[in-house]
């Protein structure tokens, strides 16, 4: 049970006191794609979310990204923050963790895992021993809205071009 318990838990990115964490002596960033930083059915992260990685790596921060899902998506994600991806990672197995450490350089004390889910982030980041922070996650609210409004859509559209080809 205390494996799937993280050390933070916060409603946005924005919510992580980057400054504390210094303080106890985090200096890399693992940080998941899908819902953590974008919503898995969105291909541009906002723009809110982008100035907060960017803050993060102005404060000093090391950022990795680590994902389960495929290759495309990651580097996508790698254009749009500029940082290094890891895919496929099998989170919560410990591996491809493991090689994102290796590549911050930094020891396990010194890195927090970031991510929306309990049993891949949040369970591979405590197996593994880092600092473990769960983010509430993206909700795709356009989603819904746009299933919604399409048909209505469509149909002043419609209605709009009859009206046109009348006038
Ligand atoms: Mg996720």
């Amino acid at each position: 049970m205390k494996l799937l318990q993280p050390n933070l838990w916060v409603d946005n990115l924005h919510e992580i006191p980057l400054q504390q964490l210094q303080t106890i002596g985090i200096r890399g960033l693992m940080i998941d794609i899908d819902n953590t930083l974008v919503a898995w059915d969105k291909s541009e992260p906002a723009t809110e979310v982008r100035q907060w990685v960017a803050d993060a790596r102005a404060l000093g921060f090391q950022v990795v990204l680590v994902s389960n899902n495929h290759s495309l998506r990651v580097d996508e994600m790698q254009a749009f923050f500029m940082v290094h991806g890891f895919s496929k990672a099998k989170k919560p197995t410990l591996g491809t963790l493991k090689k994102a450490i290796r590549l911050m350089g930094f020891q396990r004390q010194q890195v927090a895992m970031i991510g929306d889910q309990i049993f891949t982030d949040v369970l591979g980041g405590n197996r593994l021993g880092v600092y473990t922070i769960l983010v509430t996650p993206i909700k795709s609210k356009e989603f819904w809205w746009t299933t919604l409004v399409r048909p209505l859509e469509a149909r002043v559209l419609h209605r709009m071009k009859k009206f046109r080809n009348s006038g």
